[in-house]
């Protein structure tokens, strides 16, 4: 299918109207928000055009709070209050804190630690939610409104503690969580890859300090973690280490006293950042009492010093595929996450490892901010560009979907889902012993399927007979690269299968689009209504059908009051249902339903009695 331009005019949501929902990756180090406009999203920077938040936070006597980039001018000066990394706190107890040297004062407190501070004791949760609530005051004055929600990123391995904790720091900070979404899985999906073929994905993550590998497996749009390995003591600082342990023996430096330590690992990362795009760099520190000094260092040297921290990762990656029982060649795609990972040998290395290039075009320290972020947007129900007048797309123009009792139709692929996708969804049998299923494609926004246009019709046979609701047939949409929809029906127990292919997009015009899309807009409303009041219609019919059957079949069990007290019910429902309110209807559904239960009391009893006749007791239980 060619990229769909798609007009809609006039329909932009005034912008109190968008629904304004947000990602955040919450990190270690840093955090940040994204959000989607005009159909991208973007990383929100602060006023200063930052869009990186130290995820650090201080707390000072007078019991005000700093966060970012302030407090952590501060870390060295004032530890004990200036809290970095507490990301590594969430929901852990004192013997997990305490693991790793820190300079905190940690109080053990049920559950979680809490730090003790200047100003009282702070929980993990409470840390993390003064990020939190700067995070979103960033995001409601960028983007000019309250937000509806926010997608938050965890990594994979958090375990329910963790995630409750994170859930827990969000709610302090006055945000709706939408979702928590696993970091790797919020990489894969800024690259758009659950729109991509289904199969193994594999999320490289090289951040300042640690080091994450992660294997996703895509089934039918949605992602699963299948293995997760990794270091958390290992990253592109580590690089930096290298870089200035080779400038202290160049300039024969003993033992640094810790401020020429710090300026020379500061050096060393300025120039290892510098060799992710020029052949050579300079370390340039000034050493007390020896003044400035300067060591060239080559792209080439760099690699030499730091082959063996690479090679670490590598290793782990192999490991991890191995207890995934996976080999590197069924790996459909490699994403990059992570600062460290912009050094070229270490795309190099991967690329090799895995026989394809790994996927760089975003940047690796936003990307699973992105991603949370189109989550966010899809999840608050903005499936379009919101705020735009143009959508430019690979996408499917209209919802498909099928017809389902009622001539209602069910969607399957919303609009604007990017091709190639696959999507699956359970339906059910109506009547007792429903032995085919009549299968209606159709494509639209509207809610039924008269407004909607046909696309085709088949039919599934051969289900096994069941009751009415037992049968589960999966539907499965798939459209490919070409825009060419298949439509597969299989009966779940027998595996009995029926398909048909079709070409959606075929004899639509984008005028034709555009107007379809108009009317459902303009409709939504009225169809709602029009969906309710089928639904109950539907119901009403279904009920009345089973009660007539359950009279005909056992009225005897019913003095003659009760009869007419069944009959007039029945006849109010049907009455109901031919009006056009969907709540009268209800009420008289329930009426009737009520009314029958003394009925299908006896009815069951007869029934029992009847299995049980001729039967001796031996025989049963
Ligand atoms: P993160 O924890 O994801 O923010 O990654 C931070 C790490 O990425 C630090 O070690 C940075 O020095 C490193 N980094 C950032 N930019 C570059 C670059 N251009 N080349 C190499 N490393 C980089």
């Amino acid at each position: 299918m060619a990229l769909l331009q798609i007009s809609e005019p006039g329909m932009s949501p005034e912008p109190h109207q968008r629904r304004l929902a947000v990602g955040i990756d919450l990190g270690t180090t840093n955090s940040l928000v994204a959000a989607v406009r005009s159909g991208v999203a973007e990383a929100l920077p602060d006023e200063l055009g930052r869009p990186l938040l130290p995820s650090v936070v201080r707390y000072l006597a007078d019991g005000s709070v700093e966060v970012g980039h302030v407090a952590w001018e501060c870390a060295s000066e004032d530890p004990r209050n200036t809290i970095v990394s507490v990301k590594r706190y969430m929901g852990r107890g004192l013997a997990d804190a305490t693991r790793h040297p820190s300079p905190y004062d940690f109080v053990d407190a049920p559950g979680m630690v809490r730090l003790r501070t200047v100003s009282g004791e702070r929980s993990p949760v409470e840390v993390s939610a003064e990020i939190l609530k700067v995070l979103r005051a960033r995001a409601e004055a960028s983007l000019g409104g309250e937000l509806v929600g926010a997608v938050i990123t965890v990594p994979a391995y958090f375990d329910d503690a963790q995630r409750q904790a994170t859930k827990d720091a969000a709610r302090l900070a006055g945000l709706d969580v939408l979702r928590l979404l696993n970091e790797p899985t919020a990489a894969a999906i800024a690259y758009g890859l659950d729109n991509a073929s289904e199969g193994v994905y594999a999320v490289y993550d090289l951040g300042g300090g640690t080091f994450d590998i992660s294997i996703l497996r895509l089934t039918k749009g949605v992602f699963e973690v299948i293995a997760t390995g990794g270091d958390t003591a290992l990253g592109g600082d580590d690089f930096d280490r290298r870089l200035a342990e080779a400038f202290v023996e160049a300039n024969g430096l003993g033992t640094l006293a810790p401020d020429d330590l710090r300026r020379v690992l500061k050096a060393a990362r300025l120039a290892k950042e510098s060799l992710s795009t020029h052949p050579e760099a300079r370390i340039e520190a000034p050493i007390a009492g020896r003044g400035m000094l300067a060591t060239p260092v080559t792209a080439e040297r760099f690699h030499a010093l730091t082959a063996d921290l690479l090679d670490r990762t590598l290793d782990t990656v192999r490991r991890t595929l191995r207890d995934a029982g996976l080999a590197v060649s069924q790996v459909a795609g490699v994403v990059m996450v992570g600062g460290a990972t912009r050094m070229p040998q270490v795309r190099a290395a991967i690329g090799a490892l895995f026989g394809k290039p790994p996927l760089v075009d975003l940047d690796p320290d936003k990307v699973v901010a992105l991603g949370a972020a189109v989550q966010a947007n899809l999840l608050a129900g903005n499936r379009s560009a919101d705020g735009e007048d143009w959508l430019l797309l690979d996408v499917i123009p209209l919802s498909l979907g099928l017809e389902t009792m009622g001539g209602l139709v069910e969607k399957v692929i919303p609009r604007n889902a990017t091709i190639p996708v696959a999507r699956a969804q359970e339906f059910t049998t109506y009547k007792d012993g429903q032995t085919a299923m009549a299968i209606h494609v159709v494509q639209g926004e509207r809610e039924l399927v008269a407004d909607c246009r046909s696309l085709a019709r088949f039919e599934l046979r051969g289900i096994p007979p069941m009751a009415a609701g037992a049968a589960r047939i999966r539907v499965t949409f798939q459209v490919d690269a070409d825009g060419l929809l298949s439509v597969t029906a299989r009966e779940q127990s027998q595996g009995v299968e029926a398909s048909i292919a079709v070409k959606p997009s075929y004899g639509l015009s984008d005028d034709e689009i555009a107007r379809m899309l108009q009317e459902s807009f303009g409709t939504a409303e009225v169809d709602m209504k029009a969906r309710a009041l089928r639904e109950q219609q539907v119901e009403a019919d279904r009920l009345l059908a089973a009660t007539q059957v359950a009279l005909d079949a056992d009225g005897d069990l019913l003095e003659p009051a009760e009869r007419d007290a069944i009959a007039a019910a029945m006849r109010e429902l049907k009455a109901a249902s031919q009006g056009d309110d969907p709540r009268a209807i209800e009420s008289r559904i329930s009426a009737l339903a009520h009314g029958t239960e003394d009925f299908a009391a006896r009815r069951m009893d007869r029934a029992v009695r009847r299995a049980l006749a001729g039967r001796r007791l031996d025989e049963i239980g």
